[in-house]
């Protein structure tokens, strides 16, 4: 791969070391010291995020394993759902009748309490200091699942999007898994070219109707997708239909497969769209 893209200038700068820096943007004086005394608490004692209790971590061992989905619960290989099924079959009825545009789904969590406040919090009250345990859960949810990849993409937040937040989850937890499992990452060769409502609530339809031709390839991006096998990330997955607009411009661009590895799944969103 050139160096074109990897150089390209980036809002966020790269991230070696396993806990990223509290992004910069919106995040006022409190926010971001606060920030990052969480993040140092994966490192010293502090208080775990879903207990509450002096931990050595801000997610501690006992809370993950309490709250966390069984690692026998059977998923659909292709929209993460969880599946009963007595069959070997890979795939749940619903993908056997109108499969998502990816070619895989790979999920740590079920979009349900807890994990639904911790990722509210992550994404608007800016409690950054979450983005390592969560990204920890979502690289052993990857290497669960070996399969080709070449690139980590985040789904890219619009530039009006971004310097609201001042981060995009996605990136953040994104180039972290990238990091643990030695890919490489991007956020640059995607582009959201405007803002969507929020389509929490919507359904199938309107999230389709919503997010319909809002990604587009960066200038130049086409060279370093073609033929590579791209793992997409978002926080969560919902009907697929934002995975699914990513995964057609990829496709376009000529990658040969399309992964999407979600922190969480919403359970029973009614069907992919
Ligand atoms: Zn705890
Ligand atoms: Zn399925």
């Amino acid at each position: 791969m050139s160096a074109t893209w990897a150089t390209r200038p980036s809002p966020h700068p790269p991230v070696p070391a396993r806990h990223a820096p509290p992004p910069a943007g919106a995040l006022n004086w409190a926010q971001r010291g606060w920030a990052g005394l969480r993040q140092a608490g994966e490192n010293w004692p502090g208080l775990c995020c879903l207990c509450g209790r002096w931990q050595a971590r801000t997610l501690c061992r006992d809370c993950e394993h309490a709250w966390r989905p069984p690692a026998s619960l059977k998923r659909c290989h292709r929209c993460a759902l969880p599946w009963l099924s007595a069959t070997d079959a890979e795939h749940c009825p619903v993908c056997e009748r109108q499969s998502p545009e990816f070619d895989r789904a790979i999920t740590a969590l079920d979009y349900v309490a807890p994990w639904s406040h911790l990722i509210g919090r992550l994404k608007f009250q800016h409690d950054t200091a979450l983005v390592t345990p969560l990204a920890r859960l979502l690289t052993e949810a990857v290497r669960q699942r070996p399969h080709p990849v070449d690139l980590v993409l985040p789904v890219p937040l619009s530039p009006s999007r971004l310097r609201e937040r001042g981060f995009n989850q996605a990136w953040l937890l994104g180039r972290q898994v990238a990091h643990a499992l030695g890919h490489r990452g991007c956020d640059q060769l995607v582009l959201r070219t405007r803002s969507t409502h929020r389509l929490m609530g919507l359904s199938a339809a309107d999230r389709q109707a919503s997010i319909s031709g809002v990604f587009a390839l960066a200038p130049g991006a086409r060279a370093h997708l073609r033929g590579r096998h791209v793992a997409v990330v978002d926080d969560v997955l919902t009907t697929g239909a934002t995975l699914n607009e990513v995964t057609q411009v990829l496709r376009e661009a000529g990658a040969a497969s399309v992964s999407a590895w979600v922190l969480a799944r919403t359970p029973d969103p009614g069907g992919l769209s």
